[in-house]
């Protein structure tokens, strides 16, 4: 039976967002959460940017180290020769890509302005799918942009000229979140039995249907004989309305009625992660969790009404339909509220050795030398980052400072082109 596997989408979807972003740092600790989550695949980020260059390099460094376990990392770029050629230039060890193009006429004419036909789409494709395997990907996953206001008959042509030249995957991109769950379903059925590749689910919230058409268009794809892969984000954070939340994504396949009878996760999945990746994305991305987020939001296991309370107390299957430990919340929370010593990019050794020293962090440092090595890549880290650093981000600076050192090496207009 086919699978469903996530692809982690906010390393690239989530930091393109319009007033958020991510440093370097706290993009590399999605990563590791991730992986510790057992997820799939996180689009890691932009391959030809030249800013993400020393952190994509860095991170693909961590797999190596092993580090970065299970999660496969994989770039976004455009569906072109060049931008093949110039992530390879500047990631050389790069082994998965998703190449994007669009594939709609309203994008077609509205874009390249009568520059582009249906077929220069499909044939730049796959000279940079071709590109692509030439320079040595392991895979090459194919993004139909918009493809939910593409013909399907052009669609499953596109998919087919991907499919012959080889493409792992193909992503269906519902750029503005134009589909509901019956006609998402139809659609991925017909590419997963026409086209007869797996097919990746990339959905937006526009008109608040973002998880409903990724469970929805999963099964359209397993209905249609292939695995589906659906593309979250943590808290939903992408553009405008975002993408499928992680959390939320991964409670309607396994939890909602029925649904997980048939269509499983592939993998082992880790929900107990779940809170801690979600905080820290909101704590990084600075968008605080809506109150009533599943899972995850402050209300999702609160009760006041007298019946509720009543059902609950008794039996908490009543009002709930998962528990609070199952998403790693605990009852309570121990917060500072008295004396606090922070780590920031004017601190010196002595309140930081303190700090580090936490049990949160549980760091001792051998020598002095080593304090002021630590110290000095965490105020990096802090100018970059604009707010007081996470305990996963000091123990991880302080675990591996040679990565940290390059996730914070940045020089602009340094080199070629
Ligand atoms: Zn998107």
């Amino acid at each position: 039976m086919s699978k469903i596997y996530l692809v982690d989408v906010t390393n690239r979807d989530g930091v393109q967002t319009a007033k958020l972003g991510l440093s370097k740092l706290e993009k590399t600790m999605i990563n590791l959460f991730l992986d510790q989550m057992g997820i799939f695949q996180s689009e890691f980020g932009f391959p030809t940017t030249r800013h993400e260059a020393n952190y994509l390099n860095a991170n693909l460094e961590l797999v190596e180290m092993g580090v970065i376990d299970s999660l496969r990392l994989e770039g976004w770029i455009r569906a072109i020769v060049a931008d093949v050629e110039l992530a390879f230039a500047r990631i050389p060890k790069i082994k998965h890509l998703n190449l994007s193009i669009s594939t709609s006429d309203q994008m077609i004419n509205g874009k390249f302005q009568g520059r582009k036909n249906r077929q220069d789409i499909i044939n730049d494709m796959t000279a940079a799918v071709d590109a692509a395997w030439a320079k040595g990907a392991e895979s090459v996953g194919v993004n139909a942009e918009d493809a939910s206001r593409t013909e399907l008959d052009y669609l499953i042509e596109f998919g087919l000229a991907a499919k012959e030249h080889g493409a792992t995957r193909i992503r269906y991109c519902d750029t503005l979140g134009y589909d509901n769950p019956f006609s998402i379903y139809d659609t991925t059925h017909a590419m997963a039995k026409e086209i007869g590749l797996p097919i990746e689910l990339h959905c937006h919230g526009d008109l608040g249907m973002a998880v409903a058409n990724s469970i929805a268009g999963a099964k359209g794809v397993i209905d249609g004989g292939q695995d589906a892969y659906i593309n979250t984000t943590v808290n939903g954070i992408g553009e405008r309305a975002g993408n499928a939340d992680l959390v939320a994504t991964i409670l309607a396949i396994t939890k909602s009625k029925g649904f997980g009878e048939k269509y499983t996760l592939g993998g082992e999945v880790d929900l107990s992660m779940a809170y801690k990746i979600s905080k820290f994305a909101s704590y990084a991305f600075g968008v605080p969790i809506p109150i009533n987020q599943p899972g995850v939001g402050a209300n999702a296991f609160a009760h006041e009404s007298g019946i509720h309370a009543d059902g609950v107390l008794k039996d908490p299957e009543n009002y709930e339909l998962y528990g609070f430990e199952e998403l790693g919340r605990r009852q309570w929370e121990i917060v500072e509220t008295g004396r606090e010593i922070c780590a920031g990019e004017y601190s010196g050794v002595s309140g930081f050795t303190y700090v580090m020293s936490k049990v949160a962090v549980g760091k001792t440092f051998e020598s002095r030398e080593e304090a002021n090595r630590i110290l000095e890549l965490a105020r990096y880290a802090n100018v970059l980052s604009h707010k007081p650093l996470t305990e996963y981000e000091l123990r991880f600076i302080a675990d591996y400072p040679d990565i940290a050192k390059q996730l914070l090496t940045n020089v602009p207009l340094a080199d070629e082109d």
